[in-house]
Parts: structure tokens; sequence; C-alpha cells
């Protein structure tokens, strides 16, 4: 079993509840320590009854709340081992472990891939709990046979949906950000997502969560048609084959529960 709770998504934080029979994981604690914690307490959880936090990248957004996090609450800490020694800077009296591998917490097998992104690693990973898989892949420039083949047997995923390109260039960011942004190590776009989702028709996947939206150069109504139009085009109904929601950088109520 394994239950998804995806709590804040965007540029101002990230941070999802993954929980099975015996553990409860935090992927990213890139929020407000305040805000996080009052998301647990809507949940009937408290700091203690994280037993890991795993860690995505080194963006603050990713992060944020790690230095105040591990102050009140000595959870242990899971990174890419190529970036444990700097998280380990921000974090009190946790342990950091390095990521090298698949990995054991409790009964969730953990796997990695390696996103292309303008970090000095980032990771997406897969949850597996029995026949239980769920896999979150955010702040990757471009997408790749091997993501679908990583998603491929998920029965459901989260996917970066960051902006809408046209929405992007014409905004009021910087021309070197936007080059960033557009660029194959910054942010999937909604038309970059909408390529993953045809490319996994067939595949084990029915629930999809958006995620990762940028405030400034999308929204939810765009993300969510560009994603249903993607499948529809491979055959596959929104509704019926598969279920697609928009997770909100603030407030969410979903939660996503595989058996
Ligand atoms: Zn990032
Ligand atoms: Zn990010």
């Amino acid at each position: 079993m394994l239950k998804i709770s995806p709590l804040f998504s965007g540029s101002k934080g990230n941070c999802t509840l993954i929980q099975s029979q015996n553990v409860n994981i935090l992927l990213d604690v890139g929020f407000t320590y305040r805000g996080i914690v009052k998301a647990l307490e809507e949940r009937d959880l408290t700091p203690d009854d994280i037993d890991a936090i795993v860690i995505t990248h080194e963006h603050t957004d990713h992060i944020g709340a790690l230095p105040m996090w591990t102050r009140h609450t000595p959870t242990p800490v899971y990174a890419p081992e190529r970036i444990a020694d700097l998280i380990a800077q921000r974090v009190y009296f946790s342990d950091v472990n390095g990521i090298v591998d698949d990995f054991v917490l409790g009964d969730v097998a953990i796997a990695h891939y390696e996103c292309s992104h303008d970090a000095v690693c980032c990771f997406g990973y897969k949850f597996t709990c029995g026949s239980s898989r769920f896999a979150c892949v955010t702040d990757t420039g471009h997408y790749t046979d091997e993501l679908t083949d990583f998603l491929w047997d998920c029965n459901a995923i989260m996917l970066e949906s960051n902006h809408d390109e046209d929405m992007l260039r014409r905004g009021s960011y910087s021309f070197s950000l936007k080059q960033r942004i557009l660029s194959p190590f910054g942010h999937l776009s909604n038309a970059q997502a909408a390529q993953v989702l045809k490319q996994l028709a067939g595949s084990c996947v029915k629930t999809i969560l958006l995620a990762h939206l940028s405030e400034n150069n999308n929204n939810k109504e765009l993300a969510f048609n560009t994603a249903v139009s993607a499948c529809a085009e491979s055959g596959v109904v929104e509704g019926r084959d598969v279920m697609i929601y928009v997770v909100d950088q603030y407030k969410n109520e979903v939660s996503v529960c595989l058996d």
C-alpha cells in the first residue's frame, strides 16, 4: 500500500508525503517549516511521525525547511551522494545518507532517475511497496526514453508541467531567466510533459499529478487541458482510463491511495 499526499508544489516550495503501512516519508521539505508542520497536523501527523526525508536536489524550493526541521527533529535525511556534503551543511541533528543506488526504507524500495537540471545533482524517485509504484519527477529540462521507461510500470506519477512556453516568452522574466527555464537544464513545459504522457499510453500509469507549476507562466486549466489533449491523442481518456490532477502550490486535499 502507498498513499501519496502532495502538500506543496511549485517555485515557492515542494513537499510530498508518502506513506506505507510502516513508514512515513517526506519527499523534499522545501516550504516553510510551519507550513509543513501544519499540513502534517491536518493529516494527524507530527514531525516525530516522519521516518525519513528524501531530497531531490539542493535548490531552496526543495530544502528550505531542512535547517529548522532538523533543529527540532533528528529525522534521517537521504540525498543524492553528490550533494550529501552540501546538504549536511544545512542539517543540525540529523544524519545525511548519500544515495548511490536503490535503497530501502521499511517496506518501501526507492529507485532514482537522474534529472537534467541546473543543480549539482537532481534525482527523481520511484517508490515501490508490494505492487504499488509511484514516481515523482520534477525539475528536469528535457525528457528522454529513459524517463518513459522509469515511469512505465508506475500506477501513479507526479510529473513536472512547469510553464506554457508562450506565456514564458511573453512574460516579464529577464532574458537570461527565460533561457534558463527553457534550456535542457531547466524545467519541463506543459508541451514537454504532454509528450511524456503520450509516450506513456499503454503503460501502468492510471493517476497523473501535474506538479511544479509556475505561478507566473502557467495556470492550472492550461496545464490540465494540455495533458488531457495529449492523452486523448493517444487514445487515453481522462476520467475513464486515467485521472489527472493539478497539484497546488499552497493547498492540496487530494491523496492517491495505491493498493
Ligand atoms: Zn530546482
Ligand atoms: Zn524546484
